[in-house]
């Protein structure tokens, strides 16, 4: 069985990670190390991952963890700070790149996306859909793609996985960013939302009723109180109280459910703490999660 005691937060920053590239605010000036934050993606166990951005190589190395053991990768949707070809397809550069294939789960247009921009990095000429095949086919070896579907469940490893919808689009409009329900074995289950928004009602009643252990929220634009009550393509830490509040009342939440922000824009006027300082108010026990945190499913499941 994998290690489901080890779910740790490899990345909390959205996509320009924080502090930004063009500030000229500096890492190693911000007082609190938790407001320092990698493109966000969640590692499950040594096996699951979800998403693979940019920091990739950096999140590993400061986790003391290998894309060795990884076994299945899940992309939300192809915006890069989420899915960054070019660094998962260094297992064909990897000294026994056959020895095991990774399998990557991603809807059909994050797929067909995909597939397209490698073939003109490549070639500099659109490819037909026998191109399309033939490169999927070459990638094979060593790395699987796998469509997935909004709403169906899927057996991945040991655990049970069902994608549903974000109101949030990558880089094509057709690419609805796949938010992740994972049940792990033990029946621990957890929510992923990155990229997300404001759950459509028809998401959220097709949750109903279902147990989230630890709900993880985009919080992209943290402070901000512009965007409306049920803004789509992230949320804000208002919008996020109430996304809970709705997933409450759907029965999705237990006595014991953890929920965390991520996915946070370091232009967005508060601070970890800040944030913190607001949920806590909240009547909710979400807190701001950080790179790094790790999460235990050792809790007793009602
Ligand atoms: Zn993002
Ligand atoms: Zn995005």
């Amino acid at each position: 069985m994998d290690k489901p005691d080890n779910i740790v937060f490899l990345g909390t920053g959205a996509a320009q990670g924080a502090p930004a590239a063009y500030s000229p605010r500096m890492a190693s000036s911000v007082s609190d190390p938790r407001d320092v934050r990698s493109r966000s993606s969640l590692r499950v166990g040594t096996k699951h991952q979800i998403d693979a951005g940019p920091d990739a190589w950096y999140q590993l190395q400061r986790e003391k963890q290998s894309w060795d053991a990884l076994e299945h990768l899940f992309v939300s949707h192809t915006h890069s700070d989420h899915w960054y070809l070019d660094g998962v397809l260094q297992k064909q550069d990897a000294a026994d790149h056959d020895r095991k294939q990774l399998r990557v789960y991603l809807s059909a247009p994050a797929l067909d996306w995909t597939l397209r921009t490698r073939h003109y990095a490549q070639t500099l000429v659109a490819p037909d859909d026998g191109q399309l095949r033939d490169l999927r086919t070459s990638l094979e070896p060593q790395i699987s793609f796998h469509v997935m579907e909004f709403r169906e469940m899927y057996t991945v490893g040991d655990m049970q996985v069902c994608a549903i919808p974000g109101t949030h689009t990558g880089r094509v409009r057709t690419d609805v960013a796949m938010n992740y329900v994972m049940e792990l074995p033990g029946g621990f289950r957890l929510l992923y939302g990155v990229d997300t928004g404001f759950y459509a009602e028809e998401t959220i009643e097709f949750l109903s009723n279902t147990r989230l252990d630890l709900i993880v929220l985009d919080c992209t634009f943290g402070a901000r109180t512009d965007r409306g009550s049920r803004p789509t393509g992230h949320l804000d830490c208002h919008s996020l109280v109430r996304l809970i509040e709705r997933l409450d009342q759907a029965g999705c939440l237990a006595s014991h459910s953890s929920i965390y922000a991520t996915h946070i824009n370091p232009d967005q006027g508060w601070t970890h703490a800040q944030m913190d300082s607001f949920f806590s108010k909240s009547g909710y026990p979400i807190r701001t999660a950080w790179d790094g945190l790790r999460i235990g499913t050792e809790l007793s499941l009602s």
